[in-house]
């Protein structure tokens, strides 16, 4: 059976005082052992919430990493770093990342290939925009964003990522996609694995949804066959709403 994963997105949000409040309330409830929940604070936080989850089943994720190891790239941060302080997952291809910081998928590969290589997890964002769905390219889209992936990954590397897809016209806008809507397309990435590599590999892949969810559609969401979990933004920087959305996949 696929892991169920939830991760909590926290994005330029929570200082260290609002992070520690949050993960303390988090580390005094508990789920089943098969949903996997990691969370994501800002660079500076890293440490102090690794520190506070130790010895806990909760995961700290970092959101971004740069592809050299090292060198002058003023206010990047590298894989190296990341691990030095025990991260060992990171998001990459977030499409905040895409469209206000300008990565592409050259750069999102380059990202991706050097955390692979240094045994690092990867949660891979990809989706389309409204302009894509509007003009019925989604599906072109989304293939051409996994490409990025899509044969050049060995099986063994396959265990190190977890898709995720946030159509972008569902991020942070209140208008999450229908559950058909987003079980059509995770079967479509899977469909999309399965030929490029093979049925079991696919299978084994999570695939999670990321884009406004919030307590009152995530179980629905979370129901379909395809759906393995979630990536939430907003809902995550609230204890109550993150931890109902945890319980709603329980
Ligand atoms: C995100 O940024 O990954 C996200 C899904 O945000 P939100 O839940 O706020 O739409």
């Amino acid at each position: 059976m696929r892991k169920k994963v939830i991760i909590g997105n926290w994005k330029m949000n929570n200082d260290k005082k609002e992070t520690a409040d949050l993960l303390l309330s988090l580390l005094k409830e508990t789920w089943k052992k098969e949903i996997n929940v990691k969370v994501s604070p800002s660079f500076v936080n890293l440490e102090n919430a690794e520190k506070i989850l130790k010895n806990s089943p909760i995961e700290v994720v970092a959101q971004n990493m740069h592809y050299e190891n090292e060198g002058a790239y003023t206010g990047e941060i590298s894989y190296k770093m990341l691990k030095s302080i025990n991260i060992n997952s990171v998001i990459i291809g977030h499409s905040e990342r895409r469209t206000i910081f300008s990565e592409n998928d050259d750069i999102i590969k380059r990202k991706i290939v050097t955390a692979l290589n240094n045994k690092m997890h990867v949660i891979f964002c990809f989706g389309e925009s409204s302009e894509n769905r509007n003009e019925n390219k989604h599906y072109e889209i989304i293939s051409e964003q996994l490409d990025v992936v899509m044969h050049s990954l060995t099986k063994n590397q396959w265990n190190q990522i977890i898709l995720a897809y946030e159509p972008v016209w569902a991020i942070g806008t209140g208008v999450n996609a229908t559950p058909e809507q987003a079980q059509e397309i995770h079967k479509y990435v899977r469909n999309k694995i399965a030929i490029a590599y093979n049925k079991n590999l696919a299978n084994s892949v999570p695939i999670i949804y990321g884009g406004s969810l919030k307590p009152n559609n995530s179980k629905e969401i979370f129901s379909k066959p395809d759906i393995d979990g979630g990536l939430v933004g907003g809902a995550s920087l609230s204890f109550k709403d993150f931890y109902s959305i945890i319980k709603s996949i329980d």
